[in-house]
């Protein structure tokens, strides 16, 4: 929220009309949940009445093992820890997280 306001000052916005955000799945974050907070802590200011676009990031991995890049599925959908992930063609869990930790804000459209 303080990227939005910030950027808004910054180009001498008056209204923000729209914002979008990239959520990586691995935050585990719930895009409704995150909306509502975004509304409630943008009343009042540029951004109040904004219109929020919640993109879900598939997570990506890379494997030191074998070498394998891309998507993995999760086996078990864990809302209060992570779940260990593993590389999907050799199993290895020695891997790097390539995407889905993210929760930025992309752009926002203002007046
Ligand atoms: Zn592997």
């Amino acid at each position: 929220m303080d990227a939005v306001l910030d950027a808004a000052r910054k180009n001498d916005a008056k209204h923000v009309n729209e914002v979008f955000i990239e959520i990586g799945e691995l935050t585990a974050l719930n895009p409704d949940q995150l909306k509502f907070i975004f509304e409630t802590i943008s009343a009042g200011t540029v951004a109040e009445g904004a219109k929020y676009n919640m993109e879900v990031i598939k997570p990506l991995i890379s494997c030191k093992k074998c070498g394998y890049n891309g998507a993995i599925e999760f086996f078990e959908k864990l809302h209060f820890f992570l779940p260990v992930i593993r590389c999907p063609k050799c199993g290895d869990a020695d891997i790097d997280i390539i995407a889905g930790r993210e929760c930025c804000v992309k752009k926002i459209k203002i007046s």
